[in-house]
């Protein structure tokens, strides 16, 4: 790592530094302070103040505001007192929300942040890329986003992908001398060059000051609950209109109406939905994270909960991604066992089960193997006891068997130096590469899928000897092997490694990839879930099946679709073999156009558009730097059983708003119900203005947002995805509010009602009950718990507890009688108003059928699992 590409006549060195060690750390730090990091600047944080005025803006506060000012006018100060103690608690919770919430996206932002790969003092580290200063030698490949502007000193077939900065989808070849602007994708090829301007000042900042603040600040969910919020607000002004014309023809002072009707309109609405839905959403994304799945944006957290389908890769998210050659046939046919551990390079070769000495054939292949690759193996050290792989897993794997073979990995790359060479696509499925040998010829070595080298022109071989190794690729494939084939030739002059020709077969190689530990568990999970597994990959129909079949995804006869013949595939298909990377798209299109929500895992270069295309683009966090910008979700894992554990985040966080609308429309109905009907049971003003809002107060504030912190339902993973087409309030979730609403309304006025017969002070039993009721449903409405498990969520009980106490202070406490003018009730009076208060909440939980608990398979306890039908 001390010289780059090792040609002379480059060193021209433009920002100081040098070219083979880069900067010293000291400088980089210092010119770090010097211009700030390499970030495109992010959108300016919001002052407090602007937050403040946002919540005073908001058309209910403002109600608010107009009536204090009535009030305050008339001398009426205490209700002047409680609304602006309303406004100054929703203010409170609005902003402390809304500040949360935007720590936690901004935490996000960090934990997903790029890297990128820079030399400083000689030596090669990964550092955050908004830490690049100008002079840094930085390092790029293929799947990497360049992270500032550079100026290439080295670069091997470097092709960039501008669209990012142009718009245009075309790929330009860049060369030493040209520069590669940052927010460009590097597709094939790699470079190295010095970072000529960093942040604001690259191409990518540019940009970025003149589309500043287009970013979406709300999601779907987000967008259709303020729709329905202000459906919801039209309907409480009507009703509330309808008490004050009712209070008005029964003779009630006009301005005493319109101040209720205010009170009401402020009441009945669920000011704390936002909050709610917002905090909810970041919360949930915080724990997704927390639980390795990081969500890059908050809509990926709500769309993960209507997952329905998840098209998976194999290699490394099902499968570990470790491979391993285990069998290798030479050119005459000779099968060969090999063994080992992990990618160590000691191991030994065997036929029919006996250790052998490594024949001529054998070494040769593994030899070609060995050259025409660029990965490397990194023996153990402190942090790892096993030795790894440097580079494609796959290659990694030849490494190591070629060490098995004999062969000295560094001292044979040496001998034979490679001159040219076209890098592996999954286009064409093959690498070549061209060395110098010992005598000044060439050697062309072509590795790749069997297909692509075994049909193509490129072999210089009989067609029986082509027949005998595809029938032997074939049935190394159906034992879920990963069949490589590799041919060579030495000859006179280096040709285009883009299509050598005249190769002799050398023969293949199987390469085993074991099924990660869990991958049984994760299908299974998915099809509990509701959730239909597919999996797609570039590798060849019988290895797909074979591994598929492990899985439970495929039996014989079960369609599958070949990406190499274009067919429409079935629509029951889960198994994708010889998928090319633009096939995805076709693959979710299809998907998306049945109704599906589509989560799409992907991790190369060419994954990016796929990544964006499904509802849910999901990247490996070892993926490419491409794959992860472009995805929803990163998996920091990359496991993919993390994917249904998000999926079940998003359910509850879904279920959790759904719960809070449930709790809080039902007690704006009560409330609009019992000041409408009040009056017919010989209840006139059924709520005071204060009253009202004093009620609003306790129950929609805190017990509100702390319903949303529910633990997960005990069948959340149990039960199928909720309908993408289906409204917020859709599945009875309207229906159960109006009943809901009703049944509270009828408990108050049956008390209101008895008290004023009783000649008790009855305004005081309805204010009680009516607040009580309602937190006895905020209690019914919560998470069913599994048998012999807490709580889970003390933040609603202690709030509830304390809105309780604080309702029932509002009869007992002198001064807050005087605000709220009510009258001191007995204590057995408000002993019978707590036990009828219960009564909604008790009806509530034994009656459940909420759309939540519907599909429920079983109460989530650890008996025996059902057996996954799936329709
Ligand atoms: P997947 O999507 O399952 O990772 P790929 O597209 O990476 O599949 O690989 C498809 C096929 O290309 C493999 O089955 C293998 O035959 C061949 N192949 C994969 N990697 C390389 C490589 N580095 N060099 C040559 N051939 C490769
Ligand atoms: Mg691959």
């Amino acid at each position: 790592m001390t010289t780059i590409g090792g040609r002379d006549g480059i060193l021209v060195d433009p920002v100081d530094v040098d070219v083979s060690v880069g900067l010293d750390a000291a400088e980089a730090a210092a010119r770090l302070r010097a211009t700030g990091p390499n970030t495109v600047a992010p959108p300016p944080r919001q002052p407090v103040t602007a937050r403040i005025l946002h919540q005073l803006t908001d058309p209910l506060v403002a109600l608010l505001l107009a009536a204090a000012a009535v009030t305050a006018a008339l001398g009426d100060y205490p209700d002047t007192a409680v609304i602006f103690l309303v406004v100054l608690v929703n203010t409170v919770i609005g902003v402390v929300q809304e500040v949360r919430a935007d720590r936690a996206i901004a935490a996000l932002d960090q934990l997903a942040a790029p890297t990128a790969r820079v030399v400083r003092e000689g030596r090669e580290l990964v550092v955050p890329a908004a830490d690049l200063v100008r002079g840094d030698l930085v390092r790029v490949e293929a799947g990497d986003v360049v992270p500032a502007d550079l100026s290439v000193i080295e670069a091997s077939r470097l092709h960039l992908d501008e669209s990012a900065l142009t718009g245009e989808s075309v790929t330009v070849a860049r060369t030493a001398g040209e520069e590669a602007l940052a927010g460009t994708v590097v597709t094939i090829g790699r470079a190295t060059g010095t970072v000529v301007r960093t942040g604001a000042a690259s191409a990518l900042g540019r940009i970025s000051a003149l589309v500043a603040g287009t970013r979406p600040t709300s999601t779907p969910l987000q967008r259709r609950l303020s729709a329905l919020g202000r459906v919801l607000g039209l309907v409480a002004v009507a009703l509330s209109g309808l008490v004050f014309v009712i209070g008005v023809v029964g003779g009630r002072p006009v301005v005493d109406m319109a101040i209720t009707a205010v009170s009401l309109v402020v009441a009945a609405v669920p000011e704390s939905l936002p909050a709610v839905v917002t905090l909810a959403l970041a919360l949930g994304a915080r724990r997704m994270a927390a639980a390795h799945a990081i969500p890059r944006q908050l809509h990926a957290v709500e769309t993960l909960g209507s997952v329905t389908v998840i098209a998976s890769d194999k290699t490394g998210t099902l499968t570990e991604g470790r491979m391993a050659v285990q069998q290798a046939v030479t050119g005459d046919g000779t099968r060969f066992g090999v063994t080992g551990s992990g990618y160590a390079p000691t191991g030994t070769v065997h036929r029919d089960g006996e250790a052998v000495a490594v024949p001529d054939g054998l070494r040769q292949l593994a030899r070609a193997g060995l050259l025409c690759n660029d990965a490397a193996l990194s023996p153990p050290d402190d942090e790892r006891p096993e030795w790894g792989a440097v580079g494609d897993p796959l290659e990694a794997a030849l490494v190591a068997f070629a060490a098995r073979c004999g062969l000295d990995p560094q001292a044979t790359r040496t001998a034979w130096p490679r001159v040219a060479d076209h890098p592996f696509d999954q286009a064409q499925r093959r690498m070549v590469t061209v060395h110098r040998s010992y005598d000044q010829r060439y050697l062309v070595v072509c590795k790749g899928a069997p297909e692509s080298l075994l049909g193509a022109p490129l072999l210089d071989a009989t067609e029986e000897e082509i027949a005998e190794l595809t029938s032997t690729a074939h049935r190394l494939a159906t034992e879920g092997l990963r069949v490589l084939a590799v041919a060579a030739a030495l000859v006179e002059t280096v040709p285009d490694p883009a299509s050598p020709t005249g190769l002799r077969p050398m023969g293949l190689v199987a390469v085993g990839d074991p099924l990660r530990e869990g991958a049984l568990r994760v299908a299974d999970s998915f099809d509990l879930a509701g959730v239909r597994l597919l999996l797609i990959t570039g590798d060849h129909p019988a290895t797909a099946t074979a591994i598929g079949g492990r899985l439970g995804l495929w039996r014989a006869g079960d369609p599958l679709a070949n990406g190499d013949d274009d067919q429409t595939p079935h629509p029951d298909t889960r198994i994708f073999a010889r998928t090319q990377p633009e096939q995805k798209l076709d693959i979710i299109a299809g998907l998306q156009a049945r109704g599906e929500v589509v989560a799409m895992t992907g991790d190369g270069v060419n994954d990016a558009p796929a990544l964006r295309r499904a509802d849910i683009g999901v990247a490996m966090g070892g993926g490419t730097e491409v794959a992860r910008q472009a995805a929803d979700l990163v998996l920091v894992d990359d496991d993919l059983s993390t994917v249904a554990n998000a999926i079940g985040e998003g359910r509850r966080i879904y279920d959790n708003i759904r719960r809070f609308l449930r709790y809080a429309l039902s007690g704006g109905v009560a409330e609009i119900l019992v000041m409408l009907i009040g009056p017919l049971f010989g209840l006139p003003v059924p709520l005071l203005p204060a009253q009202i809002l004093w009620i609003n107060l306790l129950t929609h504030g805190v017990p509100g947002v702390a319903l949303g912190a529910e633990p997960a339902e005990p069948g959340t993973l149990r039960r199928a995805p909720r309908s993408p087409q289906e409204s917020v309030l859709g599945a009875g979730l309207g229906r159960d509010v109006l009943l809901t609403g009703a049944l509270i309304a009828a408990v108050v006025l049956g008390a209101g009602v008895f008290a004023a017969y009783r000649d008790l002070p009855w305004q005081s039993v309805v204010f009680v009950v009516l607040g009580l009721a309602q937190l006895g449903v905020a209690l019914a409405v919560r998470a069913p718990r599994p048998a012999g498990t807490r709580s889970g969520n003390p933040g609603l009980l202690v709030a509830v507890a304390v809105s309780a106490l604080l309702q029932v202070g509002g009869v007992l406490l002198a001064p807050l009688r005087d605000l709220l003018g009510t009258e001191p009730l007995a204590p057995s009076v408000l002993l019978a108003c707590a036990a009828v208060s219960v009564l909604p909440g008790l009806v509530l939980r034994l009656t459940r059928s909420s759309a939540t608990d519907a599909d429920r398979g079983d109460d989530g306890t650890n008996g025996p699992r059902p057996l996954a039908v799936r329709p």
